[in-house]
């Protein structure tokens, strides 16, 4: 799971971005990288290194803006190096290296119908830098640019098929991040007078605690200390306005950070003991404080569980299915999600997907 963070605000946003891609780091990653809006062009740097190196470098080639985007990447599509690393640029059709980029872009995510749109948008001139999937998404919304970023980013969502939460901007609108989701997470972040775009809260731990959780289908317009959520009508497909709440988060950082240890692997495994504790505190092996408040209600409607998990997460759905299945006693089986969404299913309403 790779991490997003993105800022529009009235300082240089460079330390907050670069510190929000630690605090993400934890979710694992191959590359990274940051692009911000810079004496009215586009700046980018990008690294197979670790974050801490980025932040290196990025002193080092003095990028600094008040508008940006940042990424750590996990590779699905094309190889982990650096002209694959996001965020990915768009100049327009053409192969003219020169012209300055306008669009910039981050990705979470797999865009399913990627073959298609990029062949569609070769046919109309556009050139391709990287092997990724998310490339085509910068170059479809520069496609549909016509002066209006959040409007562009609308349309296109209208064209893809799979998972995404995605950060972009303009080099035309300085002051302006627009972002979307789709099936991966993305949290808006209110400042005083800013705003920001995470992928979780703790990335802006120390930013803000002003956070709203963004909804399947949600497309968000950032501007300096204003935003603008838009979903989608599920009947239309048009996006509407909406309001969504803003709730205090205290997101402590402690838990992002790696502290002794060599590496998050090491730190979760020298953990395990007191997380555990943690769980099961006041715990008596009843079911409703083991599985919580609401678990005789849900389990008296349910035959089985189906635990939908990946890496770390299938390990606990593993644990989980010993526990539902001896002191709850139902039916659990843990799967690995990633296998899941490619095959086909027999859905059981009766199962409590997880
Ligand atoms: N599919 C995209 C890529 O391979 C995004 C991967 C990610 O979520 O980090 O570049």
């Amino acid at each position: 799971m790779c991490g997003i963070v993105g800022a529009v605000g009235a300082r240089n946003i460079v330390p907050i971005l670069v510190e929000g891609l630690k605090r993400l780091e934890y979710r694992g990653y191959d590359s990274c990288g940051v692009a911000v809006h810079q004496d009215g062009a586009l700046r980018r740097s990008r690294s197979t290194s670790r974050v801490a190196e980025l932040d290196v470098q990025v002193a080092a080639d003095a990028v600094q803006g008040t508008t940006g985007i940042a990424h750590t990447r996990w590779a699905t599509h094309g190889a982990p190096a650096v002209h694959n690393a996001h965020p990915h640029f768009s100049s327009g059709p053409g192969a003219d290296a020169a012209r300055p980029a306008r669009i910039a872009l981050v990705h979470n995510g797999i865009i399913e119908n990627h073959d298609d749109l990029r062949a569609e948008l070769q046919a109309r001139g556009y050139v391709f830098a990287s092997q990724t999937d998310t490339e085509v998404i910068a170059h479809l919304i520069d496609s549909l640019y016509d002066g209006d970023l959040f409007d562009a980013v609308q349309q296109a969502t209208q064209r893809l098929k799979g998972a995404y939460a995605i950060a972009v901007f303009c080099r035309d609108e300085p002051h302006r991040v627009v972002g979307a989701r789709e099936g991966s997470p993305l949290i808006l972040g209110v400042g005083q007078g800013e705003s920001f775009l995470a992928s979780d809260a703790m990335a802006l731990a120390g930013v803000t605690d002003q956070i709203v959780y963004l909804e399947e289908g949600d497309v968000v317009d950032l501007q300096l200390g204003k935003h603008w959520i838009v979903a989608r009508n599920v009947t239309t497909g048009r996006h509407e306005r909406v309001q969504r709440e803003v709730r205090t988060v205290h997101a402590h950082t402690g838990a992002a950070e790696l502290g002794p240890y060599r590496h998050y692997m090491q730190k979760e495994i020298f953990e395990q003991p007191r997380a555990i504790a943690d769980t099961l505190e006041g715990v008596q092996g009843i079911v409703p404080e083991l599985f919580g408040d609401g678990a005789h209600r849900v389990f008296k409607e349910i035959d089985s569980v189906l635990i939908l998990a990946c890496g770390t997460s299938y390990y606990a759905g593993c644990t989980a299915k010993y526990w539902l299945e001896s002191i709850a006693q139902i039916p659990t089986q843990v799967e690995v999600a990633s296998e899941y969404r490619y095959r086909d299913s027999v859905p059981n309403p009766k199962t409590l997907v997880v």
